[in-house]
């Protein structure tokens, strides 16, 4: 293509003179701007994409942002972009505009009238108006959880093919902060996305990408599913608005094409020249004559014309120019050129983090920020899963609450500035109310769910249940009124425990009490094994102060004890116990846990743990010393400790903070334990625990539970003092003896673990400017650690950066609280803080991680299984009787699925809900990639009818991911993209493994590892009871 240039130029350089040397004789007059070239073969062709980002949520609500209120922040109005792009669009057949985030245009669409709606759809169907993306938000990729980015993307897709008949077929993920490889395979290629576009990229890797021209890949995010889900990937060359030059909003300074010649300022040639120049520039660092213009950026088009009508302008006059070609056109038209091209493409595997803008800004602080956002974003997504399971059973209901608004607020908070929390103050607690608003709702639908299915058929109607079922979402920092309520009163408490998981679990749940003489039993009355610990000091003063500020209202203090109690639950089922008081003279109560406090003075080792976990401590030290499992025969030293990293201030050389975004360390500094008292050991026959008080705001209470070969570790950390002027970091560390050769694994948004390399990046030479921050990672489900005879795995029940900055070490950061802004836009530092009245402390964490050491190779059960529990936590309901006859009224234990069948070890069910149309939607995820386990990483199967077991399967119709397509169609419709080098023989090589077509008589359905299907079911209810 350069060759050719020269001749072109010389005579559009005469052409020009010519062109100038007449304008003084010419007339001022209507110019008809030709806008309808299509892509020229032979030419460089600029692909302008009108396009505007609209965040979903960050320095201002979802809501300001819609309607344009809080104009002091930011003057941006999404509803003057959607409405002045739609009258852009009609006065312009050629003009296009992609629009992106659901959550916006749902909110303008249901507004406008019938008229323009018609019109709406005309747009849409002839492609001037294209949705691309398509789910409630742009969601970000380090923080979220894939349940939660399939179900936001499921929405948002629902929606544009219930409205409108289309199926996305683009990715659009231009501003989140790195990218998943997720990302890649399941909310790309997996949808049936075409391709998949956005802008950041580390600066190393976009450096050597545009001397490589490797900036357009074809991604293959999966090990497991290989090419069978790869996706073809372009990066922007520098981010994702347009060339210098070339921006027009009202208030831009670029300059406007003026052509005319009656007016001063006539600069046609000089805006073509320019056009042209950029255009070149951009054709040096890709491949093929076909280059994209993001012609928009945050909240553009607010004026849409001010944009289209220098975009007519440039299209008609560089056209007249013929250099190159310009022409209106959409990421689609874009893909479909770059595959015409026929081109081979530079394979990309595993995913784009850590992302850095700069050598010392390492985008890796968001993965913690915010984490009791992060936290409530984790629990309500499980209890979203749960339910509409919940839901699913009872019949969802044409009136009454529903799961919609949770299912909202959740779509919303996956934004890429809500669960990575780097929103401002307000915006995150729009978020939290709106997560509150859905909680409630869905929370009513749990509470008659289980009612209906408790109550004993004979004794319901038409579903009026008279069960009333209470929960408790504050029951982690001790808060259960309803127990305080039934067990003060002398009544008995019913809990109803339900497990939303396809498999049996046995378990130990706690809910506190104000008695230390209770007894459990199950639902044939037989005493359950409990075990009475009393609640620390530090959760009581947590209990008080967050009950206050959450609740406005004063915690009574009666409460003592939790009393933790064994249970059993059938798979997506529940089961039923019974908490009663004993009076001293009847007999058997709950057992007090032993409890005893080790001083530093005490220059003893001691042992916790009731089964074949042992954790030995160190009484002087008040540290972790050894683990051992006598069942595995694994023992190995593990120390835990904690630490934290000053945020640097940005006053240096490099005036760049730590912040919401940025992780910038200043030194790191280990906590000591300032407690005269090392260890409180509490022991009973169900757990033991060991409370350690390292400072007036960091505790964590280590458990051991006697049939379980993990520790779990609930830790509290705040509120961080900064009054010192120095924001901090917090971190834990565990530390082994194990060689691990600077290599750890961290998870891809819970679902496929990448290998990470201590300072070294698979796809360039990595200059290390930041050890730490750069060697940080996000982690939804867990991070390990290998040598040849051990792994060391560490689970998390929110999504928190961690690495491995030592062998054999694994670090997390837990919480931070800065007091510098990072300068990336919001403006803000991220300081939070909690109010009770007018007195306000920075905000306290309760969260849990989990550890376990493993025989080499054995680890991966442990962490696929137990990390879908950490996901789906068994679900606490309750009520009160006053005497025996519960189980007798009731139904005290039931399963959804057959009572003889239980999933595979190695399959989840991620999404069973029941639609609108009375459709059942069903995902069914393998847990488990190729390779990673010897028994686990194998084909499995699910028998659909046992899922089924009183319905009558009529029709069942395999999906797309976001199920708005057929997977059949879909795969129809699939782009074969040619990879370059020692990949282009990849065909020759067997094909990835996926499950075979269904059987519609025998209804099994294969999962390969690491494969998700989704199918829609048509389904007849058959009356549970024929009398
Ligand atoms: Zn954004």
């Amino acid at each position: 293509m350069p060759m050719a240039m020269p001749m072109p130029m010389a005579i559009t350089l005469l052409f020009a003179f010519v062109l100038a040397g007449g304008v003084s004789s010419a007339e001022s007059s209507y110019v008809e701007y030709n806008t309808t070239q299509r892509i020229v073969p032979g030419k460089i062709n600029v692909h302008l994409v009108p396009h505007s980002h609209d965040d979903v949520g960050w320095l201002k609500t979802v809501d300001q942002y819609y309607f344009g209120g809080n104009n002091t922040i930011r003057g941006a109005c999404v509803q003057n972009v959607l409405d002045s792009v739609i009258s852009a669009l009609l006065e312009d057949q050629n003009r296009k505009f992609i629009y992106v985030e659901m959550a916006f245009f749902q909110r303008w669409w249901r507004q406008q009238s019938n008229a323009k709606k018609v019109k709406g759809k005309e747009l849409v169907n002839s492609g001037q108006l294209e949705f691309i993306n398509g789910g409630m938000c742009m969601h970000d990729e380090a923080t979220p959880h894939y349940i939660d980015l399939i179900d936001q993307t499921t929405l948002g897709h629902k929606y544009i093919k219930d409205e409108f008949d289309q199926i996305p077929r683009v990715g659009w993920q231009i501003d989140p902060f790195g990218h998943s490889a997720v990302q890649a395979y399941l909310l790309g290629a997996e949808l049936g996305f075409d391709s998949l576009f956005f802008a950041r990229i580390d600066y190393q890797d976009r450096a050597k990408r545009l001397k490589e021209k490797t900036l357009e890949v074809v991604w293959q995010g999966s090990k497991s599913l290989g090419s069978s889900s790869q996706i073809f990937t372009g990066i922007f060359p520098r981010h994702y608005d347009p060339p210098d030059g070339f921006t027009f909003e009202i208030n831009d300074v670029s300059p406007p094409i003026q052509d005319d010649v009656l007016l001063f300022d006539y600069n046609v040639q000089e805006r073509v020249n320019d056009f042209v120049a950029a255009a070149l520039a951009q054709t040096n660092v890709t491949r093929t004559n076909h280059i994209m213009w993001t012609m928009g950026t945050d909240f553009r088009y607010q004026y849409a014309n001010s944009w289209f009508r220098q975009m007519d302008k440039f299209i008609h006059y560089v056209n007249q120019d013929g250099r190159v070609n310009a022409l209106y056109s959409t990421p689609s038209i874009y893909t479909d050129a770059k595959y015409a091209a026929n081109e081979q493409w530079p394979l990309k595997i595993d995913d784009f983090f850590p992302y850095a803008d700069k050598p010392n800004a390492y985008w890796t602080g968001y993965f913690t920020s915010r984490p009791a956002f992060k936290g409530y974003v984790r629990v309500l997504s499980a209890y979203y899963l749960a339910a509409r399971q919940l839901e699913f059973f009872k019949g969802r209901s044409t009136s009454g609450p529903n799961t919609d608004s949770l299912a909202d607020a959740l779509a919303i908070a996956q934004h890429h500035d809500a669960v990575s929390g780097t929103q401002r103050q307000h915006v995150a607690a729009d978020y939290a109310l709106r997560l509150s608003i859905g909680y409630k709702e869905a929370e009513k639908v749990v509470a008659s769910s289980l009612a209906f299915l408790a109550e004993s058929r004979s004794s319901t109607g038409q579903g009026n249940s008279v069960t009333s079922f209470q929960q408790c979402p504050l029951l982690n920092i001790s808060f259960c009124p309803p127990s305080e309520a039934a067990l003060s009163s002398g009544k008995n408490l019913v809990v109803i425990i339900y497990n939303s998981l396809g498999w049996k679990r046995e378990e130990t749940v706690r809910i506190p009490v104000s008695t230390d003489r209770v007894i459990v039993k199950d639902s044939e009355g037989r005493e359950v094994e409990s075990q009475l610990l009393p609640i620390s000091n530090s959760t009581s003063r947590i209990r008080s102060h967050y009950v206050k500020a959450y609740l406005g209202e004063n915690p009574s203090e009666t409460v003592k004890y939790w009393v933790a109690f064994s249970v059993s639950v059938p798979p997506l089922g529940f089961s039923t116990y019974i908490v009663a008081t004993t009076k001293e003279t009847e007999g058997p109560s709950s057992t007090i846990s032993t409890v005893h406090a080790y001083e530093a003075s005490q220059n003893n080792s001691i042992e916790v743990g009731q089964g074949s976990l042992k954790l030995l401590y160190s009484a002087d030290e008040g540290k972790l010393l050894r683990y051992v499992n006598t069942k595995n025969s694994v023992s190995a030293f593990a120390e835990q400790s904690y630490g934290y990293y000053s945020g640097n201030d940005g006053t240096d050389k490099d005036p760049q903070a730590s912040g919401a975004y940025v992780f910038r360390p200043n030194g790191t500094f280990s906590i000591k334990s300032e407690n005269q008292t090392r260890l409180t050991v509490v022991r009973g026959p169900l757990l033991d625990e060991v409370h350690q008080q390292l400072n007036l705001w960091i505790s964590q209470v280590t458990r051991v539970y006697k049939e379980k070969e993990h520790a779990e570790v609930e830790f509290s950390i705040g509120p961080i003092p900064v009054n010192d002027g120095i924001g901090k970091e917090i971190i834990t560390q565990i530390k082994t003896t194990m060689t691990t050769n600077k290599t750890f694994y961290t998870d891809s948004n819970g679902r496929d673990f990448i290998k990470r390399i201590r300072d070294f990046r698979k796809d360039w030479e990595l200059q290390v400017n930041q050890p730490i921050a750069g060697n940080y990672y996000p982690i939804n489900l867990g991070i390990y650690v290998q040598d040849n005879s051990t792994e060391l795995s560490v689970l998390v029940d929110r999504s928190v950066g961690g690495s491995s900055l030592a062998d054999g070490q694994i670090e997390l950061m837990l919480h931070r609280r800065l007091i510098h802004d990072d300068v990336r836009g919001v403006g803000e530092v991220l300081n939070e803080t909690v109010c009770v009245a007018e007195e306000c402390d920075g905000l306290t964490i309760i969260g849990k991680f989990y550890l376990r050491i493993d025989h080499i190779g054995e680890g991966a059960k442990w962490r696929r299984t137990v990390g879908q529990e950490i996901y789906s936590p068994l679900l606490l309901a309750f009520s009160e009787q006053d005497d025996d006859d519960w189980m007798s009224s009731h139904i005290p234990t039931f399963s959804g699925i057959d009572p003889y069948y239980s999933l595979p070890d190695n399959i989840a069910i991620i999404t069973l809900q029941e639609l609108e149309n009375g459709k059942v939607l069903l995902r069914l995820a393998h847990l488990y990639e190729t390779g990673e386990d010897k028994d686990y990483s194998m084909m499995a199967s699910v028998e659909l009818k046992k899922l089924f077991p009183n319905k009558k399967i009529k029709k069942v119709t395999e999906m797309s991911l976001s199920a708005n397509q057929e997977r059949g169609e879909m795969e129809k419709r699939r782009l074969a993209w040619k990879v370059e080098g020692v990949f282009a023989g990849e065909e020759s090589k067997p094909k990835a493994a996926r499950g075979g077509p269904l059987d519609p008589a025998k209804l099994l359905v294969e999962l390969a590892p690491m494969e998700i299907r989704t199918f829609l079911i048509d389904v007849d209810y058959i009356q549970m009871l024929g009398g």
